[in-house]
């Protein structure tokens, strides 16, 4: 393939929020391009007045930005002047003009029929059990009888021209060879009455004028393609190659999920899914790098160098939310202390039980020793302090919960004793976690539960926590050695 030529576009309509679907799309384009040192396109499809939503034109850069830059297109000058605007709703006449010039050619051609007749004719094929189509009423109309009705100015669309017999045949990068029947092909709307072009029209004269050599996009769009390959040639152009993505299902299999909550990127942002894994993720679903290799975890850059549309399974790809949840996890393992602390404070400071905690306690040095404690055990930021909250918040320590299996609270309270002994002795500036960890497990010896199990339920409240010695270097000296004796209190009113 000639590197040089490959230029690939991301086209989305405007929704209010990008699908995870919609950033798998922009990512294998974004690497098709980038392992070709080729052009990636970013253009926004809003001929579709009826699902505009505010904003959206706005958002859908801003958040694949956070992912990815791309070289021409929205809010980029390269190539603007030659080729932009790159948000259709701005390029009404440029559609126009090609409409227009394939209606003088005989290749489309206006039509009147009103609404309610093509309501009609539908339902008469319906009731036939025929296939619902445009039944061609106005394809042959006289020269007059065209001026006629524009000169009365009668409300119009204009259609394309779909001639002949036999089958659209294409070779798909994804798919092999598909073929569509022309019979099943109707005569689109490639302009409406209200001058809008269809989706068809704009994208086709978008991607011809764009020089776009691959058109990679979700299985969707597969449909479309013969009506676009049929419209290339009415205007004599050259057919960009098209790689079909797989698509997206549920668990179950069926077809993802169309609750926004659960296919929003932005609404996974704002969970504390991190970008990095979010991207690692979607560039997992319907790829893989093939070679029998078993990499599960890819920066952007090793995506650029393992992608290859070769390797893109043709069978629909399992959201699974479990495999983003690993993936997350293992990119909170592994990022560097400073930016989990500023990673993990803005969910930390929406904690309902954050803002009325000790001032120490919101310390950023404070909040670093509680993450190097929580980090493994975290899947998405917003989980934070969650499982560790009684190294924000005093505990409530339920006291049966304190001896350890037959122990009485006689021999418990003597555990919690030597513990605490132990403890006092070590100065604040040894109050290190590995120093701790060594004489709380060399005084306990043999004995670890009848000494670790107390100190943990009276250092925590709870049965599962992290290890004693990892919470008493969180908490710090004094309220490690306060909360063992309230234990002992505890413990000492059961007796
Ligand atoms: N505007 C279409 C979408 O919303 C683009 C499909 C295509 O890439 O051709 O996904």
């Amino acid at each position: 393939m000639d590197n040089e030529t490959v230029r690939v576009r991301f086209a989305p309509s405007p929704t209010g929020y990008l699908h995870v679907g919609g950033l798998r799309t922009a990512l294998y384009n974004y690497l098709f391009a980038r392992k070709h040192k080729g052009t990636f396109i970013f253009r926004i499809e809003d001929t579709d007045r009826n699902r505009l939503v505010e904003d959206a034109k706005e958002k859908l850069p801003d958040t694949i930005g956070i992912f990815f830059d791309w070289d021409e297109g929205i809010r980029k000058t390269k190539n603007a002047a030659e080729q932009g605007p790159y948000i259709q709703s701005e390029r009404l006449e440029v559609y126009r003009k090609y409409a227009d010039e394939l209606v003088e050619r005989g290749k489309a051609y206006p039509c009147f029929c009103s609404a309610d007749r093509l309501e009609a004719v539908r339902k008469e094929q319906e009731a036939r059990k025929e296939p619902t189509r445009y039944d061609g009423c106005c394809r042959d109309l006289s020269k007059e009888e065209v001026a006629d009705r524009m000169r009365e100015n009668a409300p119009h669309v204009v259609r394309l021209r779909v001639e002949g017999m036999g089958d659209v045949v294409f070779d798909d990068i994804v798919r092999g060879t598909v073929s569509f029947s022309k019979k099943t092909i109707d005569d689109q709307v490639l302009l409406k009455s209200d001058g809008f072009p269809t989706y068809h029209l704009a994208n086709v004269v978008d991607d011809h004028l764009m020089g776009i050599t691959h058109v990679i996009r979700g299985e969707e769009w597969l449909p479309s393609t013969p009506k676009h390959i049929i419209l290339y040639e009415a205007f004599g152009w050259d057919i960009p190659r098209f790689a079909h993505l797989p698509l997206l299902l549920n668990p179950d299999r069926s077809k993802l999920s169309k609750r926004q909550g659960d296919v929003a990127v932005e609404e996974y942002l704002a969970k504390g899914y991190l970008p990095e894994a979010l991207l690692n993720f979607v560039a997992l679903l319907g790829w893989n790098p093939g070679g029998g290799k078993t990499q599960e975890i890819f920066s952007l850059g090793e995506l650029v160098s393992a992608f290859d549309l070769a390797h893109i399974h043709k069978g629909g790809a399992v959201f699974d939310a479990r495999k983003l949840d690993w993936l997350n996890a293992q990119y909170i393992k592994n990022l560097p202390a400073e930016e989990l602390l500023t990673k993990s404070l803005p969910f930390l400071l929406k904690k309902p039980w954050f803002d009325g905690i000790d001032a120490s306690r919101k310390e950023s040095e404070y909040v670093d020793r509680v993450l190097t404690v929580e980090r493994d055990r975290l899947q998405k930021l917003s989980d934070v302090g969650d499982s560790v909250r009684f190294l924000f918040v005093e505990p409530t320590v339920d006291p049966t919960l304190l001896p350890w299996k037959k122990n009485t609270p006689k021999e418990t309270i003597a555990a919690l004793g030597v513990m605490r002994e132990v403890l006092s002795i070590v100065p604040e500036n040894e109050w290190m976690r590995e120093r701790l960890e060594t004489i709380l497990l060399e005084t306990a010896g043999e004995k670890k539960g009848d000494f670790l199990w107390p100190l943990r339920v009276a250092l925590s409240g709870e049965k599962q926590s992290p290890p004693p010695f990892e919470i008493a270097w969180v908490i710090g000296k004094q309220t490690t050695l306060e909360r063992i004796e309230n234990a002992g209190t505890l413990l000492g009113n059961m007796v």
